[in-house]
């Protein structure tokens, strides 16, 4: 099986689906490998150390995808991959089928056997092709150290010569994958730290990591959260209370961290622009979930707004990208674990009653064959 991976087109990802790791691990199954040069520049990869793992590496996009069976991306392919793309192939990646729709139809069009990584089932056998969790984990991460430079302040409580600098309070709204490491990362620089979620499961989980849990925990919430793990889409009423609790806690908060999100849904309303005018100067909002609409009143993706009142909202996309390099080592490993359910003896033979290949098969033969998507 020829296996291809081009370079990122999308703008400001640095990510890449290979590294040379995985070139090499992948060959092991038999595979050939051959990879576009730049491929790995954003993550401070050069050509030469593919080629060092026994990867080919391509001129161009054409060159790369002429023979390939398969194509590997980080963000869903652009049109000259798509049409470059041998009838048949199979195209993995993290191609958020619900708002990459054109992509999405080109992909069909071409005859394309699609996989969106988004979609592996969260079972304990998948769970080292969990993408989503390995790029959330590594946001949280970044998300507190984004947060912390743009802290006119430091974190820890420090007691000098000169007086003492108070801690910094920090409140992690949405205590998932992201949420848990935003407070780890938070704790670790000596943040006082809460958390607020509305799955009853993240309350233990948050208290284990040393932080305060706050929340509405009337009756919806105890059951809040879905059969695979994820949070519901709360009432109108429970997010009220949300809107009210928030309030009064928002108040003595210095840096806000949200990471609310509820699958194929536009992110929920944590903080309005309200909560946002009664903090204080000087404290930093970074909003996770800006590119599914925002948990902020006034974030902007790319963007860091600051308010009227002083108040910085950091939307950067992409936050996994800001950590680049480990985020492509991780994110190559979950497919080179995915890769392993298709591959029998160096040919591609996916196994179509497989439960995690059934579940992250998005288009096949010409049709969106995704329940999440048709249904
Ligand atoms: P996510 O990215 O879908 O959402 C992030 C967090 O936002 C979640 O904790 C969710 O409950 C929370 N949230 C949603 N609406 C909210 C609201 N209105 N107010 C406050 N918080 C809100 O979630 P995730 O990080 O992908 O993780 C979801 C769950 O899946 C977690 O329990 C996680 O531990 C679990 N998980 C399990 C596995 C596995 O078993 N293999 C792997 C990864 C994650």
């Amino acid at each position: 099986v020829a296996i291809a991976v081009t370079r990122e087109r999308r703008e400001g990802e640095t990510r890449a689906a290979l590294t040379p790791e995985t070139a090499k691990k992948l060959i092991g199954l038999g595979a050939t490998v051959i990879v576009e040069s730049g491929t790995g520049l954003g993550s401070s990869i050069p050509d030469a150390d593919y080629a060092a793992a026994g990867a080919t590496v391509a001129k161009d996009l054409k060159t790369a995808l002429a023979g390939a069976d398969v194509l590997l991306k980080v963000r869903a392919p652009t049109a000259p991959e798509i049409l470059a793309l041998k009838p048949g192939a199979v195209v993995i990646g993290l191609l958020d089928p619900h708002r990459e729709k054109d992509a999405l139809k080109a992909l069909t069009e071409a005859g394309a056997s699609a996989y969106a990584m988004e979609f592996v089932p969260r079972i304990t056998r998948a769970q080292a092709m969990d993408a989503l969790s390995s790029q959330a984990n590594l946001a949280g991460y970044r998300a507190v150290i984004e947060a912390a430079a743009a802290y006119g302040r430091g974190f820890p409580m420090m007691m000098t010569a000169a007086g003492t600098v108070a801690a910094a309070k920090a409140f992690i709204m949405g205590a998932g994958v992201a949420g848990l490491q935003a407070i780890a990362t938070a704790r670790r620089l000596g943040a006082v730290v809460t958390a607020t979620d509305v799955r009853p499961a993240a309350k233990e989980q948050v208290e284990s990591l040393g932080a305060k849990f706050i929340a509405v925990e009337d009756e919806e919430f105890k059951a809040a959260e879905t059969a695979g793990g994820y949070a519901k889409q709360m009432s109108a009423e429970y997010q009220a209370k949300q809107v009210e609790l928030t309030a009064a806690h928002i108040l003595k908060q210095d840096v806000v961290i949200t990471t609310a999100l509820i699958p194929g849904r536009p992110a929920p309303r944590l903080l309005t622009a309200a909560h946002v005018a009664s903090m204080k100067p000087g404290s930093v909002i970074v909003d996770l979930a800006v590119e599914a609409g925002g948990n902020v009143e006034g974030s902007k993706p790319g963007e860091v707004v600051t308010t009227p009142n002083g108040v910085q909202i950091v939307g950067w996309s992409n936050l996994p990208g800001r950590i680049a390099a480990d985020a492509t080592a991780l994110y190559a490993r979950n497919l080179h674990a995915f890769l392993g359910l298709m591959l029998r003896d160096g040919a591609l033979a996916p196994d179509p009653d497989d439960e995690i290949l059934k579940s992250a098969l998005i288009a096949q033969g010409g049709q969106v064959v995704n329940e999440g998507l048709t249904g």
